[in-house]
């Protein structure tokens, strides 16, 4: 017999195992409909997975391994183009399904938008969730450009599925007055050392969602993004707030905005699939 590792097909490294005796399930939603900077997101999902057969399954920050785990690609869902509504609907189902059979869902976007659906399916199931926003720009505009489901929008979408005092942000340094300006919203300052203890007890005990953006990576780091903004964190802040997080109950994550055709060097594709390898590692025990 074939050994199935021996030969490449486009899914994340290590993610070899059947949906049904899996434990993580990676899944792809490359909409990019209401981006209005730089269009690609789409891509964004196979070229992390592409990205991350360069990489090491092992972790030499974490002392772990992939391999310890059992992970599925679903591969990139099927989403049509040009109403955002339209998509967004498609995407729920399919988290339902994968948070029904307890299993937890790694989403790779695909722009910001496409969080909204996952956390409403997250929020169905655990009413306390908090979702931590690692984001350059607020995104909490009310409406953009006429659309109330935007990339723009999103955190404001999820403030109201989640409510005030649920949605904490990480990374913020571009948004307008007035989004600056609403209440309900826990903005967490890095760098330097335990930020997150302050809320300890807000987050312990709590279902816990991760939604990153990956512009909220300096753009020297990571040019390839739809929204690059200067001022940003690098890598070692980043997984150091991931460690800090692991302590709570972390039940899924996604990392959105990446966008290839800005990324010559494709080493934006590569930090995000290395940091997709250290989130799962952290948050998802063997
Ligand atoms: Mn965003
Ligand atoms: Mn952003």
């Amino acid at each position: 017999m074939f050994e199935k590792e021996e030969f490449w097909q486009n899914r994340f490294i290590a993610a070899d195992h059947d949906y049904e005796e899996s434990d993580i399930v990676i899944v792809g939603l490359p909409f990019d409909g209401t981006a209005s900077f730089r269009p690609g997101s789409r891509f964004g999902p196979n070229a992390i997975r592409e990205a991350s057969w360069g990489i090491e399954t092992y972790s030499a920050r974490l002392k772990r391994d992939l391999r310890d785990l059992r992970i599925a690609d679903l591969g990139d869902l099927e989403i049509p183009f040009g109403n955002a509504v339209q998509a967004l609907r498609k995407i729920g189902p399919v988290i339902r399904r994968v948070i029904k059979d307890r299993k937890f869902p790694v989403v790779l976007g695909g722009e910001h938008l496409v969080s909204l659906p996952v956390v409403e399916e997250l929020h169905r199931s655990f009413s306390d969730l908090i979702v931590i926003c690692l984001d350059a720009h607020t995104d909490l505009r009310d409406e953009y450009m006429g659309e109330t489901h935007s990339h723009a929008t999103v955190a404001r979408r999820i403030l109201d599925v989640v409510g005030e005092g649920h949605l904490f942000q990480v990374g913020v340094r571009s948004g307008t007055r007035e989004e600056f300006e609403i209440q309900g919203v826990e903005r967490v300052s890095l760098p330097g050392g335990e930020t997150l203890s302050q809320f300890e007890g807000l987050l312990s005990n709590r279902p816990v969602y991760v939604a990153c953006d990956l512009d909220v990576f300096d753009p020297s780091i990571l040019p390839g993004t739809s929204a690059p903004e200067p001022g940003g964190l690098t890598f070692d802040q980043v997984t150091s707030f991931m460690t800090q997080l692991s302590r709570f109950q972390v039940v899924g994550f996604d990392v959105v905005e990446l966008t290839p055709h800005y990324d010559q060097s494709r080493v934006s594709a590569i930090t995000a699939s290395v940091l997709v390898r250290e989130m799962i590692l952290q948050f998802c025990q063997s």
